[in-house]
This record gives structure tokens, C-alpha cells and sequence, in this order.
């Protein structure tokens, strides 16, 4: 599952959860985005932070874990990239890319957009306010899955901290305590999408 993470909360993990019981999947890998390019002219927060407040939040659960090949590969984050990395790192598994509909909708637009539906399965995940457009994407390569109503955006979220609203029970609690000690989203404004 790939995302800026900035931060993780709960309709993250809600959807990464719901993914893997409905295709069984052995484990879920949260792989936060180096320079993704669709935001590049965002301000976005340290990687570092990004890794850690995602390595804090999956920590309990044994079949989430964490992956550093877009933080840890130079330049702009692209998926093709992604896939090509732990395919290289897990040679005969299956690879599902879990997405949000949003991001899905965007696919079209992606680097080697061909290529990317040899390497994983793709499952886009709705969420409240998304609505989904799979016009010109394989239908065998994509599965569409619905998750719990979660309204929740990292965008809100770090709207939330600078304006001293509480972000308890949106995000983990380790990730609260993380953004307090670092005194992340205090200041200019942070606008995602
Ligand atoms: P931002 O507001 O900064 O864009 P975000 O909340 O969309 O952040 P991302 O890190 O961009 O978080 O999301 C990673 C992936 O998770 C995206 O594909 C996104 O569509 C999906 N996603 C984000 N929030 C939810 C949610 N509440 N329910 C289901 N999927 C979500
Ligand atoms: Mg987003």
C-alpha cells in the first residue's frame, strides 16, 4: 500500500486491514512515498518522519510491515519503480497494489502505465467522497473493494494540528505522541489532495 503517510491514520489502516482478509494476503506493506510527483509542488513533510509515524502506527499488527525502497531511491517517487523494487525483493509472490480511488482514477497518467498490470493486481479502495472512474483501466488487472466509511484525510488531519484540534482517535496514539514530540504540521500550511 503506497501513500505519502503524512500522516498515517486510521482509514489507512482500516483499508489496508479490510484488503487483506478479503484476498487473504500473507502481509501488507506500507511503502511511504519518497518525492511523489504527483505532489511535488506540495510541501511535504521529512521522509524520515513519514517512515517512522507509519513503522509506529503497523507495529502491532504481525502482518503489517514497512518498506523503505521509495524513501531510500533518489528523485521522484513513481510506482512502476515501486513494483520493479519488491518484485526484485519478493520474486515469487503476488503482488497487489493497494490504492485509493482517487489515486486510481489518476493511473492513466502513470509512468509506464502498461507495464505496472504485469507486476501487481491493483485494488482500489473507496472511500466517502470518491467517487471512482475505472474508464480505460484493464477490468482483470483491477479489483474495486468498499471499506468502512472512513472520512478522514491526512489533509484534515494536519489541518486539525495546526489549528490546536485534537487528532486523537483519527490517527494512532503513538502517532499523536509522534507529532507532538517533532511539533510536526505547526507550520505553514500543508495542502494535499
Ligand atoms: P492527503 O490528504 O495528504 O492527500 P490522504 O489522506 O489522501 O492524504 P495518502 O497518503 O495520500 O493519504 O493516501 C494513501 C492512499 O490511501 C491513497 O491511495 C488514498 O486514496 C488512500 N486513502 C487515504 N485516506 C483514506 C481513507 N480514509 N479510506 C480509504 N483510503 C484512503
Ligand atoms: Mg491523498
Amino acid at each position: 500500500m503506497g501513500g505519502t503517510f503524512d500522516p498515517i491514520h486510521h482509514g489507512h489502516l482500516v483499508a489496508a486491514s479490510e484488503v487483506q482478509s478479503v484476498f487473504g494476503l500473507d502481509q501488507v506493506i506500507f511503502v511511504p512515498t519518497g518525492r511523489p510527483w504527483q505532489k511535488s509542488d506540495k510541501e511535504i513533510s521529512d521522509p524520515e518522519h513519514r517512515y517512522l509515524m507509519t513503522v509506529v502506527a503497523t507495529a502491532a499488527n504481525p502482518r503489517f510491515t514497512v518498506s523503505r525502497v521509495d524513501i531510500d531511491r533518489p528523485g521522484q517517487t513513481y510506482t512502476i519503480d515501486t513494483l520493479r523494487d519488491l518484485r526484485a525483493q519478493l520474486p515469487h509472490d503476488d503482488l497487489f497494489f493497494i490504492t485509493g480511488a482517487d489515486a486510481l482514477t489518476n493511473i492513466l497518467t502513470w509512468k509506464d502505465y502498461s507495464e505496472i498490470f504485469d507486476l501487481a493486481h491493483f485494488v482500489g479502495v473507496t472511500r466517502p467522497g470518491h467517487d471512482i472512474n475505472t474508464d480505460g483501466l484493464p477490468p482483470s488487472g483491477v479489483t474495486l473493494i468498499e471499506v468502512p466509511a472512513m472520512a478522514i484525510s491526512s489533509t484534515d488531519c494536519r489541518t486539525r494540528v495546526k489549528r490546536g484540534v485534537p487528532v486523537w482517535y483519527l490517527v494512532p496514539d503513538g502517532v499523536v505522541q509522534y507529532i507532538n514530540k517533532y511539533k510536526l504540521y505547526l507550520g505553514s500550511e500543508h495542502d494535499g489532495n
